[in-house]
């Protein structure tokens, strides 16, 4: 166990509380800190001692490579061989914001980082707190998702307590992140660019600005839906402690389906419905939860991980998630409600 200082950004003072996590950072330390996507847990991107601290924190495997953090467009040039005249587009139309870049690494970034790939994750996240932790630090800072490997990344303060507290040498607590998923992540590598995450930024505002695309078949293969790969798949990612599948089909066979399958389940099972606004009341039995309006697929992103927490944290058993159609601004939401259930449809 470490020690784990605990910093209030709301409430105590900001510039104290950042320059005090700033020196943990630039001392070789960890620090958990608020981004607009998710919370972080950083360390300094050319510190391999420091970076190996972070896969421990969170029992991340080696070989998944994490996204160094900038404060200013000017620091990514020590980070790369070049930026591409489609990257620099990118940048100057979504940064700071969630939209990571994948470019040829330089020679300064450590083998951990990168997890020994011949490329490097960059990203200018807008948060003010975590450019004035960056900015604080004097050092680009390297950091995944402040969650235990496998579990719903932290969107609110008491998910980074539960999970890094005694993991990591500081925690900045903060309000809930904006957006609530993780950043898109592209790589510039390849002609066309390829999406290699769905996030925050989608494919339509990608192609405003640098035209086609292409998308990984890992997003592919697994959120269209006349592709997904069968079920029973097991990816351990964004999973909740419950068994989650997700029901397809019209609004009336989604009901029909959950409401079957939970006559099915036995005295101490404890079944959660992952429902919207337009839909709980076609239910009675079960904790039915809207994930938020159809209308509105910001906020059903920016409530997915917080949903999936409560279900944890009440000890549901089993969770039946609605199917959201699928579109430009629900394609992350998808992909991260497809890998939290494992692929399992009913
Ligand atoms: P997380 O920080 O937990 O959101 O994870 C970072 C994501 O970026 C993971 O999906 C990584 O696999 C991906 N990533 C980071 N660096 C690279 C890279 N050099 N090439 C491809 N993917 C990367
Ligand atoms: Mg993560």
């Amino acid at each position: 166990m470490i020690e784990t200082e605990l910093y209030d950004l709301e409430n105590d003072d900001f510039e104290t509380s950042i320059a005090a996590a700033g020196k943990v950072i630039a001392r070789g330390g960890t620090v958990v800190f608020p981004t607009e996507t998710v919370y972080g847990l950083g360390a300094d991107a050319t510190n391999a001692d420091a970076v190996a601290k972070i896969f421990k924190a969170k029992g991340r495997p080696g070989d998944n490579p994490l996204i160094v953090h900038v404060s200013d467009v000017a620091q990514v040039g020590a980070l790369v061989k070049t930026v591409p005249e489609k990257a620099k587009k990118l940048a100057e139309a979504f940064w700071p914001g969630p939209l990571t870049l994948i470019m040829a690494r330089s020679e300064r970034v450590p083998d951990r980082v990168t997890a020994g790939l011949l490329t490097v994750a960059v990203r200018f996240p807008s948060h003010p707190a975590a450019k004035a932790l960056i900015d604080a630090a004097g050092t680009p800072i390297a950091a995944p998702s402040a969650n235990i490997s496998g579990r719903p990344s932290p969107t609110k303060s008491n998910h980074v307590l539960e999970d890094m507290i005694g993991k990591v040498d500081a925690i900045l607590i903060d309000a809930d992140t904006e957006v609530g998923l993780e950043s898109t992540v592209m790589d510039m590598t390849s002609e066309p660019p390829t999406m290699l995450r769905p996030g925050g930024v989608t494919v339509r505002q990608i192609e405003e600005i640098i035209g086609k695309i292409e998308l990984s078949p890992n997003i592919t293969e697994n959120i269209i839906p006349e592709k997904a790969k069968s079920p029973g798949m097991k990816y351990k990612h964004y999973a909740p402690k419950g068994i989650m599948v997700i029901a397809r089909g019209s609004d009336d066979e989604k009901v029909a389906k959950i409401i079957s399958a939970i006559k099915g389940l036995g005295p101490d099972d404890m079944p959660a419905i992952l429902a919207t606004d337009e839909t709980m009341r076609h239910y009675q039995r079960g904790l039915i939860v809207s994930l938020g309006s159809r209308d509105d697929p910001e906020s059903m992103s920016h409530n997915l991980f917080a949903r999936l927490r409560d279900f944890d944290a009440m000890g549901v058993t089993h969770i039946f998630a609605e199917e959201i159609t699928m579109s430009d601004e629900t394609m992350a939401l998808n992909n991260r409600m497809y890998k939290a259930a494992g692929y399992t449809f009913i």
